[in-house]
């Protein structure tokens, strides 16, 4: 029996030796799909440019030479000829917040707003349509993105919608109209007695709102007046926006604070065979109440079965909130913001909100880096990067934090202490280039110029080692260019290797421009490495999945403002084509 047994081992030895030795190209049944006479950028260490690539189920079999690759064909081979174009490996987005995105739009379409008329526009249009007294509540328009960077004022949202109440928020601040003012018992008597932050304004000589609520929006009386999304309804948006994913060459996301509703929509996506993205989830952690409940949740998501997941699914780790934002005047600055009307700061030394100080966030990145989960926190203000990325250092010297690969979302403002502590510590800072588009006037207005000197400090992050990953902060709409913020990584691409924003002249800091080379690794292998994806994809390279795109633009060589214009002509994912222009 022993015998028979110590045979069959051998054969099977053997046997598997034999398999190993074969060519790549005779270990099945020869590629199924052969690209060839493009320019196929592989992305790999030395970020060599070959000829040709090779797929054979979802793998990539063989990169190289024209010649060399082509002799593999077989009878079933699809040879794709490129004539000249560019292959990337497929782009990633590593933040996103995809189901919200998806669903914001599922009553009714919202447009874009970039004047406040635009804003005035779509609360008349809101009304003709609902009846006498329902809500209209208008979400994260943020009033530093309007042209005239102010709230529409109480007698322009009476004007054009007099008989609905009217909400129009902005980060924790809302301008609303009589009515909403009226139907929420709010008077000139009104005072915030909960306990809780916030104020309203008054006019200063007749007393009476102004309809302008500052962090008290949990005061209002809105009711939802759209229609209720069914379980079926989630599913067909979130696929229609992954597959816009797909039309610009998106194959992997960042799902940068994931619920487990989230989590069991892409299960059910992936078990059917719809998902084309690859979904790296970072799990929201709420960081109220006692810090051992704090560690307890940490731990419970280190036990989650998706911990186990696989290359289309899994959660890499936890996301926590840290500071405010930029677009609200709430980010946490090392230094004061300085007074504004745009922000509504009147005190001087006001510097933003840490929601986690340093002693309660040691212990939960400790927590997150014993159980082996990747630790990164929404972190925009520089006084909040440094605290961070103190915790991160602190932690570093009993645990190694390397392995487990912790992040900072946003990292907007930095400073070359924090540039050379990430590349030290290797910590991935996941910036949204779409940022620096859309906000870099009001950030110059506000800021000027020369402390902007670390925003979205790219080069200098690449110069100093460190991996930052490009991505976008996807939280609403559909359309790469529509939506908020537009996820389009040829405008992300374009925006960091010009510098240039929307309404505003001249460049930010060009001194931080990223070469061709750099932007294009920022959005592929940086991206894979943040998402623990690199063994899988990320480059071009033969044993990996075959997740590539065709372009129809060479990135490398085009003038700077052709990248912006630039088009995905097919994305493949896992060797399947997902999208074809
Ligand atoms: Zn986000």
């Amino acid at each position: 029996m022993k015998q028979v047994r110590v045979a069959l081992l051998t054969m099977l030895t053997s046997l598997f030796l034999a398999v190993l030795a074969l060519p790549d190209a005779a270990r099945g049944a020869g590629p199924d799909l052969i690209v060839f006479d493009g320019k196929v950028v592989t992305v790999d260490s030395g970020f060599t440019v070959h000829q040709a690539m090779a797929v054979e189920s979802n793998h990539i079999v063989a990169v190289g030479r024209n010649e060399d690759i082509v002799k593999l064909k077989t009878d079933k081979t699809e040879m794709l000829a490129l004539g000249g174009k560019m292959v990337l490996p497929g782009f990633f987005d590593s933040h996103v917040h995809s189901v919200d995105a998806a669903m914001v739009e599922f009553d009714h379409p919202i447009p874009e707003m970039e004047t406040v008329q635009d804003v005035l526009n779509y609360f008349k249009g809101r009304a003709e349509v609902l009846e006498d007294g329902q809500w209209i509540v208008l979400q994260q328009v943020f009033i530093t993105r309007l042209r005239e960077q102010r709230y529409p004022t109480m007698a322009e949202l009476d004007q054009v919608a007099p008989k609905n109440p009217v909400v129009f928020r902005t980060g924790p601040d809302a301008s609303v109209n009589t009515l909403a003012l009226k139907l929420s018992g709010i008077d000139k008597d009104f005072r915030v007695t909960d306990g809780g932050p916030g104020y309203i304004e008054k006019d200063p000589k007749t007393g009476e709102p102004t309809g302008i609520l500052r962090s008290c929006t949990r005061y209002l009386k809105s009711r939802d007046s759209g229609r209720k999304a069914t379980d079926r309804d989630r599913y067909e948006r979130v696929l229609a926006l992954f597959k816009d994913y797909s039309s610009v060459g998106i194959t992997g996301i960042g799902d940068g604070d994931t619920s487990q509703e989230e989590l069991d929509l892409y299960q059910q996506m992936l078990k059917k065979g719809d998902l084309p993205v690859r979904i790296s989830a970072q799990y929201h952690v709420d960081t109220i109440g006692p810090i051992e409940q704090i560690e307890e949740r940490i731990r419970k998501v280190a036990q989650h079965p998706l911990r186990q997941g696989g290359p289309m699914l899994r959660i890499i780790g936890v996301k926590v909130y840290l500071d405010g934002g930029m677009l609200t005047g709430s980010a946490y600055m090392s230094r004061p913001w300085g007074v504004s009307k745009t922000y509504a700061i009147d005190d001087p030394n006001y510097r933003g909100v840490l929601f986690i100080p340093k002693e309660r966030l040691l212990p939960m990145v400790r927590t997150a880096t014993e159980c082996g989960l990747q630790f990164t926190a929404h972190t925009v203000g520089d006084g909040a990067v440094e605290t961070l990325l103190d915790v991160y250092d602190e932690v570093n010297k009993t645990i190694p934090i390397r392995d487990v690969r912790h992040c900072i979302t946003h990292s907007n403002f930095m400073s070359r202490e924090s540039v050379e502590k990430a590349a030290r510590l290797q910590v991935f800072p996941l910036i949204q280039p779409a940022w620096l588009y859309l906000d870099t006037r009001t950030l110059v207005g506000h800021f000027g110029y020369d402390r902007l000197r670390w925003f979205q400090p790219l080069k200098s992050l690449f110069e100093a080692g460190a991996l930052p990953a490009g991505g976008s902060d996807h939280m609403q709409k559909m359309g790469s260019l529509r939506s908020n913020n537009p996820y389009d990584p040829f405008l992300a691409m374009w925006t960091a290797v010009t510098r240039r924003a929307r309404w505003y002249e001249g460049q930010l800091h060009p001194e931080e421009a990223l070469s061709r080379e750099q932007v294009i690794r920022f959005y592929t292998v940086n991206c894979a490495r943040a998402l623990f994806q690199d063994k899988n994809v990320g480059s071009l390279e033969k044993g990996k999945l075959a997740d590539f795109i065709v372009l129809d633009t060479n990135l490398l060589t085009c003038p700077a403002d052709a990248i912006r214009n630039a088009k995905v002509l097919r994305t493949y994912v896992d060797g399947k084509l997902v999208f074809n222009r």
